[in-house]
């Protein structure tokens, strides 16, 4: 299947700038996915290309006196089972063939939990670290504005992602709210999850995706016989993802032997603490300079042997250049789209398990779900009970693709995932017929 449209990629980004591009990963596996279940060509096609593209290219006063025009996208893949649902990435590297394969691998993360929601992704190109607190503030409202009516409480809602944290989805839901009619305006608040818990947010969201991570890797070492305490662990990643990941795992005895992100990389063989390094990293936006922990290359991260590798950064991390070096028995897709294809291929021929991002990563969209029910009714449920909630979900999800995966005697946990997910898809598609 190819895509016609990646021309719109910048260079570097697209199969000709040398680089892999995102969507036609996102294609490939959903090719594999749908000839495991001999998916009708009709609904590949459909379920190939976004509904969706928008592009909105905005400007915003800098505190130098000048306007920046910047460039946002909203891709809305699919609302077949639910409102169009994800988050939002603020990053130098956001381009649309990027946000076209994160959209779409949002739709399989909620047919696999059995959310009532579809799928979509936003983003806009800049780097927020470059930016005063004003001005990033200015640009996410205005952003807000740009997509005015194609973001909606029961339509599309936004959370964070990469770059984009819980005061991000605050100043949108409150713009959203300030552009809506003053009757409707205590109603939208679910128009974006991921807020802080004063504005509306739900218990557990912030840690949501690390704790949905770690649940899935649990039922995997159920799975497998593996045991997890005294296990360790390499993370590349030390944010919103990766920190909850790395904290969960040491309470539940795994050492983190291991730490990389965009400003280097870190090591201890005794084991580094979690929460140590989560305020070191607050104080200090990086893993970089950790004073209890020996400094790596970046690039001798890979080698560094540990049970569990968790990448939680950014995507195509685990290619055919450091596949060799990895040595783990199990890579668990905390980020979207971090391992190459073919890079899968070697870790399944030297029997490194995959566990894919479309279910690792899922315990996001699923807390953002119960916050969206949680605004609707006007409740605030305890953390206890999310987390409980999230477990039951997630591993309700593992067993149906544990389940499918041994019926359709196939190796790939993500061929299986994917079955699963179009499966589901399919049966709506055939029940509602495609109009007219
Ligand atoms: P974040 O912005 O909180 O953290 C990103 C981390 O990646 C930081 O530690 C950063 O230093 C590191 N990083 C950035 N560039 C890097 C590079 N070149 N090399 C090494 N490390 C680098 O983002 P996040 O929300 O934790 O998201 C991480 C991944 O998880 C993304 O792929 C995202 O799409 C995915 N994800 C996030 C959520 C969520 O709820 N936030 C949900 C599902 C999936």
């Amino acid at each position: 299947m190819t895509d016609p449209f990646i021309p719109n990629s910048p260079a570097g980004r697209s199969p000709g700038g040398g680089h892999t591009s995102l969507f036609a990963t996102a294609l490939a596996q959903l090719e594999r996915g749908a000839d495991l279940i001999d998916l009708p060509n009709d609904l590949r096609s459909i379920l190939s290309q976004p509904k969706n593209e928008i592009i909105v290219n905005f400007p915003v006063k800098m505190n130098d006196g000048s306007y920046r025009v910047f460039r946002g996208y909203r891709i809305q893949h699919s609302n077949l089972l639910g409102p169009y649902k994800g988050g939002v990435r603020f990053h130098p590297m956001v381009d649309l063939d990027e946000v076209k394969a994160l959209a779409s691998w949002m739709t399989w993360k909620s047919a696999l939990c059995e959310i009532p929601f579809g799928g979509a992704k936003g983003g806009i190109s800049f780097d927020p670290s470059g930016l005063e607190a004003d001005e990033l503030e200015r640009v996410v409202r205005r952003f807000t504005h740009a997509l005015g009516s194609n973001i909606g409480p029961d339509h599309d809602i936004p959370a964070p992602d990469l770059g984009s944290n819980a005061q991000s989805m605050v100043w949108m839901m409150d713009t959203y709210a300030n552009s809506t009619g003053a009757a409707e305006r205590q109603n939208v608040k679910r128009v974006v999850t991921g807020k802080t818990l004063e504005t509306g947010g739900s218990p557990g969201r912030d840690k949501a995706t690390g704790q949905g991570v770690v649940f899935c890797l649990q039922h995997w070492a159920d799975e497998v016989g593996f045991d997890l305490s005294g296990a360790s662990a390499s993370i590349q990643g030390f944010g919103n993802v990766g920190g909850a990941t790395g904290r969960i795992l040491q309470v539940h005895g795994t050492k983190v032997v291991a730490v990389a992100d965009h400003g280097g990389a870190i090591t201890d063989e005794d084991g580094i603490d979690a929460f140590d390094l989560t305020d070191w990293v607050h104080q200090n936006g990086t893993v970089a300079g950790f004073p209890d922990a020996m400094w790596i290359d970046p690039d001798d991260f890979w080698s560094i042997q540990s049970d569990i590798l968790v990448p939680a950064a950014l995507e195509n991390q685990i290619t055919v250049d450091n596949v060799a070096q990895i040595q783990a028995r199990v890579v668990v897709e905390a980020a979207n789209g971090p391992t190459t294809l073919e890079a899968e291929t070697a870790l399944t021929q030297r029997g490194i398990d995959v566990l894919p991002d479309i279910l690792v990563n899922a315990g996001g969209v699923v807390v953002s779900y119960f916050e969206w029910l949680q605004n609707r009714s006007a409740e605030q449920w305890d953390l206890d009970d999310v987390d409980h909630r999230l477990r039951e979900t997630l591993w309700r999800a593992c067993d149906a693709v544990v389940n499918l995966r041994e019926e359709l005697e196939v190796e790939s946990r993500r061929d299986a995932a994917y079955a699963l997910a179009l499966r589901r898809l399919q049966v709506v598609y055939e029940q509602r017929g495609i109009f007219p």
